[in-house]
């Protein structure tokens, strides 16, 4: 209570209060009640209004605070003397913010219990090492060196990895559509609960990223217990299918092609694209005659031309970018009739090689550059038998 009150006892007090919301001039209330305050600020004399609410962590009754006439409808809420806390519903008092951190906390733990329930991973389960096919191989390998962890013990999130794993996000989507259909990964139960959704526990059914989760290598040999079964499958030897081989080399070629042509059509064009099936024939055909480092360069000199075609005629971007891929189908023939050397670009910066084209080229066909700069063709075979000379 205010002392400039303390000479009232709390029956005029009431009758004070009442008088002044009962649109008394304050002028003459405080004559009358002897008052040494300014009229302005009589109303901040008063003691709040008590409620019969209860503060739920100070255990005391919550108050409303007198306002002046004029704004009395501002400020209605019941809010707690102690601790500030307010009984409208969206209160961030120190109170209810601890009390909100742990509902979320416990939330995260639910969570992350029912996804460790979802995602143990089973001995009984896993794939027999010699089972998988030539490309699985090839595609787990360059997976694994590029993303698995200092212990062995999960592969990283996708997105955390420092070159990507393939050269287009297609071909990246599905490599890991197959080896996540072969099972031959599995989500990692140590991933981060906030990276899935919808989860379904009776079902069994839950959404997730995938790019963003830990994965888990679901693949077993009986010899082998877990890092050397990993080694195994990041440095094989003499493991080379030449029929598989060459049509991994063309896969590889049409994806990094396919990448330099997004590459140069956003960069010089400005231009989104998604390539459809003539886009892809035509680079397919050009992966028979050229190397990836010579597609390089048509693509590039046909995006050139583009761009001064739309300078020139004044067209759209997107109707330049359409002829491009004409434009390197016509170059490329010319240039094989008339017996041109097709100039050899260099890797982009801003194209790094994926993991899997190193590990295919390098330690696979262990051609190195080779890969990049001749056009693929078939390797002879290698068994895991010693050659005797
Ligand atoms: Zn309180
Ligand atoms: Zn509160």
């Amino acid at each position: 209570m205010d002392e400039r009150l303390a000479h009232l006892t709390k029956r005029q007090i009431d009758e004070l209060i009442a008088r002044y919301y009962n649109n008394e001039k304050p002028k003459l209330l405080i004559e009358e009640y002897k008052i040494n305050v300014k009229p302005s600020q009589l109303v901040k004399l008063f003691p709040p209004r008590i409620t019969d609410e209860i503060c739920p962590y100070c255990n005391i009754n919550l108050v409303i605070k007198r306002t002046t006439r004029l704004y009395s409808w501002s400020k209605e809420t019941p809010t707690c003397p102690s601790c500030g806390h307010e009984s409208n519903g969206f209160c961030w008092c120190r109170n209810c913010k601890e009390k909100e951190q742990i509902r979320i906390q416990k939330e995260r733990q639910d969570k992350q219990e029912l996804m460790n329930s979802l995602l143990q991973i089973k001995e009984e389960d896993k794939v027999e090492f010699e089972s998988l096919s030539f490309e699985e191989r090839i595609y787990l390998g360059a997976f694994l060196r590029e993303g698995i962890s200092e212990d062995f013990n999960y592969i990283k999130p996708i997105e955390t990895f420092i070159n990507p794993l393939a050269p287009t996000n297609d071909y990246t989507n599905e490599i890991l559509a197959l080896l996540r259909e072969k099972r031959l990964i599995v989500i990692h139960p140590s991933s981060d609960s906030e990276y899935f959704e919808d989860i379904d526990i009776e079902q069994g059914r839950f959404r997730f990223y995938p790019f963003k989760v830990k994965w888990a290598l679901n693949v077993k040999k009986n010899s082998l217990n877990k890092v050397p079964l990993v080694e195994a499958l990041m440095n094989p030897d003499n493991i080379i299918d030449s029929e598989a081989s060459y049509h991994l080399w063309r896969k590889i070629a049409l994806h990094e092609a396919l990448e330099y042509f997004y590459h140069s059509l956003n960069n010089i064009l400005g231009v989104e694209y998604s390539p459809g099936e003539k886009t892809i024939s035509v680079l397919n055909d050009l992966i028979n005659d050229y190397s990836v480092s010579q597609i390089y360069t048509i693509i590039y000199r046909s995006t050139n031309n583009a761009l001064r075609f739309q300078a020139e005629r004044e067209v759209s971007r997107k109707h330049a970018a359409n002829t491009i891929i004409g434009n390197a189908q016509s170059f490329a023939e010319r240039a094989k009739i008339n017996k041109w050397d097709v100039q050899r670009y260099n890797r982009l910066k801003e194209l790094p090689e994926s993991a899997l084209s190193k590990f295919f080229f390098e330690r696979i066909l262990k051609i190195g550059f080779a890969g990049f700069n001749e056009r693929p063709r078939l390797i002879p075979q290698t068994n895991n038998e010693v050659d005797v000379n």
